[in-house]
């Protein structure tokens, strides 16, 4: 099947583009969109065989559940059913958080096909704030089942050029929105009712809704904590080795710990990119990329990750060895990635 990429740059393109995915998704294909967490594989989620195609196309096993995208709280209805003791945060959080990187895990209705859920009761929600995703799904009138467009296991695409070396051959269409602006995953959560006032959030997947953003409305439990030491997932498809590039990678806690293989290559995933910090001296590395020349700001870090990620595995370094990244903000997101991919 050949892969065409159309860009939806000037608004007349985005009107064209919108009605051509707007039509392959009614026809039961799938389709490659823009959101601004990273790109997604799109689909119609209550067309069971079109949600089978985007496990066949991403290689993805079929107990890694799907996030289903709406357009809003009534689309949400349809296909959830929001207990009345967690109807309030709920609310709270879609006027907080919606359209925006918040994926909120609630019991499903059965029009939600079991293949997209892999079996789950439960179905993880989000509405993307991109105003591409945001027309199509607001014109095709349909949920959205879009896990991330890579091949299972590998790095998040975050621009269509990712997508297409990811998918090519895959997929009939790509719909170049341009970068991410956010760069990583959305944070995925639960909510728990609790005695007291204030409710448990299960932190599924830290992302861009940072931990001290949600704790204002309930207390936030870090689930990934113990899924990487135990290697057993609390949300099903968070596997301990994931989001990697094909080069192996290492966290270099202190540039004192480095000491190079003289048969090997290495490349560097820094920080900051500053000298004071200490790796950029430590060896001739064979390419760098910073994540936020500079001060290293944790958004800009983000939105830049998979794309230096994909561009030190293209380097042909033996190893890639990555800096630490402060674990608060959006670096908690980042961190998280690193340590999936470095395991
Ligand atoms: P992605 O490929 O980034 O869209 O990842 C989707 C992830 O969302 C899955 O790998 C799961 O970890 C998580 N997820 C989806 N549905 C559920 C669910 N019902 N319960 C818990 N986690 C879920
Ligand atoms: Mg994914």
């Amino acid at each position: 099947m050949e892969t065409v990429t159309l860009n939806a740059g000037t608004p007349e393109e985005t009107r064209e583009v919108v009605a051509k995915a707007v039509t392959l998704l009614n026809e039961g294909l799938i389709v490659a969109l823009p959101t601004e967490t990273v790109y997604g594989l799109a689909a119609n989620a209550f067309n069971a065989e079109a949600c089978a195609a985007i496990f066949e196309a991403k290689e993805r096993p079929s107990f890694d559940p799907l996030i289903v995208h709406v357009s809003g709280k009534k689309m949400l209805d349809t296909i959830v059913n929001i207990p009345p003791d967690i109807e309030e945060t709920v609310n709270v959080l879609i006027r907080e958080f919606w359209p925006g990187p918040l994926t909120m895990v609630l019991p499903k209705k059965n029009i939600v096909p079991d293949i997209v859920t892999a079996g789950l009761s439960t179905v993880a929600v989000r509405r993307s704030k991109n105003p591409v995703f945001s027309e199509i799904i607001k014109e095709l009138e349909l949920p959205l089942a879009a896990p991330s467009a890579n091949i299972f296991g590998s790095m998040s695409p975050t621009s269509a050029t990712a997508v297409h070396k990811e998918l090519s051959n895959r997929i009939p269409l790509i719909i170049d929105g341009g970068a991410c602006s956010d760069g990583v995953e959305s944070t995925i959560i639960r909510i728990e009712s609790t005695e007291r006032p204030k409710p448990n959030i299960h932190l599924l997947r830290p992302g861009p809704v940072t931990v001290e953003m949600l704790k204002k409305f309930g207390k936030v439990l870090k689930e990934q904590d113990s899924q990487i030491e135990n290697e057993m997932p609390n949300s099903p498809g968070q596997l301990a080795f994931h989001y990697a590039p094909r080069t192996p990678l290492r966290i270099l806690d202190c540039p004192e710990n480095f000491k190079a293989d003289p048969s090997k290559s290495y490349a560097l995933l820094s920080y900051r990119g500053q000298e004071k910090d200490g790796y950029l001296r430590i060896h001739d590395w064979k390419e760098i990329q910073i994540l936020s020349p500079g001060s290293g700001k944790l958004p800009e870090a983000a939105v830049r990750f998979f794309f230096s990620l994909r561009k030190l595995d293209e380097s042909g370094a033996d190893e890639i060895i990555a800096e630490p990244i402060p674990g608060k903000g959006v670096g908690l997101a980042i961190l998280d990635r690193l340590q999936r991919a470095a395991l």
